[in-house]
């Protein structure tokens, strides 16, 4: 049996059935992926359904111990009487409404769990990486560092925010990148003063900072790294935003560990930040987990007093935002082991003006 599965086995109790539908669970548990398919986990047993279209490669790939069957494609009343589930756990945060009242309607009789039971198992499970998920984690920040390295050279007033984000994507894209972890981000000048910005035609200016913020994918894994740099000169303003963003984030990665709380991993950054004045533009929250999605749990907000664990990749990204002037936001990657941390990112974060 799969140790993923075995995993989730050991949190279900006789008589409970997960219902495992969203892509990237259902990759977690059979290292398969497929546009279609479920997987039903209880104690004793684990079938993943697919359809036609997917079942020879779903045969081969599946690992031993979960049974794999053809389906025409929707959940069946009887399966889950073969299962003898009298209660059915589903993926609360990622059903639809549709999806339920069609669920509700096959269950008849069986009672669907919507709580958050499952979404709080899987997401526990997937929170804690293994080795083989850091590696990927890990190529795929190499592939982004690079895609930095090249990009940085090409940045000179004149260039555009969206030649900035189309050279890191043609980069990542070209040594290995199987996909961009999301929309890069390049902003610059005033536009770098709103966290999620959009690049657009704005011409990189003598005095702006530039802040970009990407990722690649390797096997499913996302990498994820903000760099903020200047062009021609700073003002002293500008330095001491810098400096504090960065003192922040070294901070965090100092303070960060096993055993304490999202909350308090939060406040490394955040007490730094606002010690210096600039609490009222910080908003956002200092992190959160990365893996098959680009962000999931742990989240590192201000009122999560979920654990950190040992084996959870998280960001340290704090940032200041003053509005219609400049932002710096800067982010690493750190692996959480029983000693300490990893830091999986090595690009070099010490202010470079351009
Ligand atoms: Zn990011
Ligand atoms: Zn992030």
């Amino acid at each position: 049996m799969s140790l993923r599965v075995y995993a989730l086995q050991e949190r279900i109790s006789v008589g409970q059935g997960a219902l495992i539908r969203f892509p990237e669970n259902r990759r977690y548990f059979t290292n398969f992926i497929s546009s279609a398919g479920f997987l039903i986990v209880t104690r004793e047993r684990a079938l993943f359904q697919t359809d036609s279209r997917y079942i020879e490669a779903a045969q081969a790939a599946v690992p031993a111990g979960i049974e794999v069957r053809e389906t025409r494609g929707t959940l069946e009343a009887d399966t889950l009487r073969e299962l003898g589930i009298q209660k059915l756990s589903i993926e609360a945060s990622h059903t639809t409404i549709a999806a339920l009242r069609s669920l509700e309607k096959i269950c008849a009789g069986i009672e669907i769990d919507s709580g958050d039971f499952l979404d709080t198992a899987v997401g526990d499970l997937r929170a804690v990486k293994s080795r083989d998920e850091v590696e990927k984690i890990v190529r795929a920040q190499r592939i982004a560092e690079r895609a930095l390295e090249k990009t940085l050279a090409m940045i000179r007033p004149g260039v555009t925010e969206r030649e900035i984000a189309l050279s890191l994507d043609f980069n990542m894209l070209s040594t290995g990148a199987e996909a961009l972890s999301f929309e890069t981000i390049a902003v610059s000048g005033e536009n770098s003063s709103k966290p999620h910005g959009v690049p657009g035609d704005r011409q990189v200016c003598a005095g702006d900072f530039i802040t970009m913020d990407f990722g690649a994918v390797v096997d499913g894994y996302h990498s994820d790294m903000t760099r903020t740099v200047a062009v021609g000169s700073v003002t002293p303003e500008q330095r001491k935003v810098y400096d504090t963003v960065l003192a922040a984030q070294e901070a965090m990665l100092d303070g960060l560990r096993a055993g304490i709380t999202c909350a308090q991993a939060d406040a490394l950054a955040r007490d730094v930040i606002e010690q210096a004045g600039y609490g009222a533009y910080f908003r956002h929250s200092a992190g959160h987990g990365v893996g098959l999605e680009i962000h999931e749990p742990p989240f590192e907000g201000p009122r999560s007093q979920e654990m950190l664990r040992a084996g959870n990749i998280v960001t340290a990204e704090p940032g200041i935002y003053l509005p219609g002037r400049f932002g710096v936001r800067i982010e690493d990657m750190a692996y959480l082991t029983e000693q300490g941390i990893e830091n999986l990112t090595q690009a070099p974060k010490e202010l470079l003006v351009l």
